[in-house]
């Protein structure tokens, strides 16, 4: 029997090995099981600002990879929900082993070619293209699928990729930014900054 009345404290000590995540997007790469296509920690706090979650909101991860843009979304609040898009199966498992990581199982994973994949998901309030390629068919049926006020955020790393988001920005508007980011690194004895490639980011509210 437990007498409430005769309690014992008991000191929560911290695992010292124990991640304690911050609250704000943007979280070290490293703590994603990743194989090198990530979307950096900088560039990822800049997209998920974009992509401006929203309590219970949805988001659609188009090209998923090691999903972190799902979870870092799904992170901002736990009513949150996410669909993470990805048609390599050794991705969508590093997906689902992420998502258990960072407790949000609920993260669905859909192994799947964008735009086909994309047909009878639920209605998002954001979507998220970061690779899967960005030709006007997919935008349109993006804005087609989104719900009013919802937030379409593609980034794009090739000049291919770029060209699209150019013509999407002079037809339909919306806010184009060009994000470099350079991380310091040893050189020989000395430190320089080693450039990433540039992302061009098309944001389109609707
Ligand atoms: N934002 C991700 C990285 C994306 S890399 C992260 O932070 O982890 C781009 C991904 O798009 C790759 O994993 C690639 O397999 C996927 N991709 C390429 N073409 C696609 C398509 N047509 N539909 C969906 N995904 C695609």
């Amino acid at each position: 029997d437990l007498d409430p009345l005769n309690t014992v404290a008991i000191e929560v000590v911290a695992d010292a090995g124990a991640r304690v995540l911050p609250r704000s997007p943007g979280l070290p790469d490293a703590y994603f099981d990743n194989d090198g296509q990530i979307t950096k920690r900088e560039i990822r706090a800049v997209t998920l600002a974009k992509l401006a979650p929203r309590h219970g909101e949805l988001l659609w991860d188009v090209g998923a990879g090691t999903g972190s843009i799902a979870v870092e979304w799904m992170l901002a609040d736990p009513a949150n929900r996410a669909v993470a898009i990805e048609p390599r199966p050794d991705r969508t498992a590093r997906i689902a082993r992420n998502a258990a990581a960072f407790g949000v199982p609920d993260l669905v994973i859909v192994e799947g070619w964008a735009p086909a994949a994309l047909t009878g998901l639920p209605t998002p309030d954001a979507i998220f293209l970061g690779g899967g390629g960005c030709d006007a068919e997919l935008i349109d049926l993006c804005r087609t699928q989104l719900a009013p006020g919802g937030r379409l955020v593609a980034n794009a790393v090739t000049l291919e990729t770029q060209a699209e988001v150019f013509a999407h920005h002079a037809r339909l508007g919306g806010e184009l930014v060009q994000i470099s980011i350079a991380r310091a690194a040893p050189l020989g004895s000395f430190r320089g900054f080693r450039p990433a490639m540039p992302i061009v980011q098309w944001c389109w509210e609707k």
